[in-house]
């Protein structure tokens, strides 16, 4: 591998548990990792999304029996992959240039856009975050220490934490998703924004980083679940990959 393609995610992946052992903190490997593009920007945030669609990191059917297989084809490889072809569409029109500008940054100062542009780049940065925070059920483990410390701060219990997300979820009315947030004062909170909008949207009206979220849109579970939007929630809590979860975390805090 040569240096130029040795990005920052590899550096993470190679480091993170290095770094865990040394006791650096997220934000000290991003630095490390020294993204020249991004580094002055980026040391605050989580691993970057980039503009493209990224390959599905599992088969279509890892996730069952919570998420069936052809309901994960058709949602990666035709409604995300939507969002990320409109996306293209959107930046090369409007003249963002995505070497200096990183999505999270396009998504703080979307009011600026199209429709377009807020609907695609929401979406396209939603559905990259939901596959990487999901993975085969029986393999998940458990909140880090320090997330589990900061949900019975902020929930009292992970229970809480589970019954105010699945009504957040159950109550979002037509499209939308449920999250997690850590807010601007490092506060967890559960947050619902409708169609494909994210609290790092500007037009947002909670605001804060997501740390994991649930597309609670028809097409996320219909041909498996139906109209029972609550089982899905329910069963989707199989799958959610609490290692990302916890790195994520790590390096939002
Ligand atoms: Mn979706």
């Amino acid at each position: 591998m040569s240096k130029h393609s040795f990005t920052r995610r590899d550096f993470l992946a190679t480091a993170g548990k290095a770094g865990m052992v040394a006791g650096l903190s997220g934000n000290a490997l991003a630095a490390l990792a020294g993204n020249k593009l991004h580094s002055d920007h980026r040391i605050s945030l989580p691993d970057p999304i980039p503009y493209k669609q990224d390959p599905l990191p599992y088969a279509y059917g890892a996730l069952e029996p919570s998420i069936d297989a052809l309901t994960m084809e058709i949602h990666y490889t035709k409604h995300a992959a939507t969002y990320a072809k409109n996306l293209a569409e959107a930046v090369e029109a409007e003249h963002v240039d995505t070497g200096k500008t990183t999505l999270e940054e396009l998504l703080g100062s979307v009011s600026k856009y199209s429709a377009k542009m807020r609907n695609n780049a929401g979406g396209h940065y939603n559905h990259s975050l939901f596959w990487q925070l999901m993975g085969s059920p029986g393999k998940m483990t458990m909140p880090s220490p320090a997330l589990d410390a900061a949900i019975q701060k902020d929930f009292g219990s992970m229970d809480n934490l589970k019954t105010k997300f699945n009504d957040a979820g159950k109550t979002r009315f037509g499209s939308g998703w449920a999250w997690v947030i850590l807010t601007p004062d490092k506060k967890l909170a559960v947050v619902s924004t409708p169609n494909q909008d994210n609290t790092l949207m500007d037009i947002s009206e909670a605001k804060g980083q997501p740390l994991f979220g649930l597309d609670v849109w028809e097409h996320a579970y219909y041909l498996k679940y139906q109209n029972k939007r609550p089982d899905y929630i329910t069963a989707w809590w199989n799958v959610l990959n609490w290692d990302f979860v916890n790195k994520r975390y790590a390096q939002l805090i």
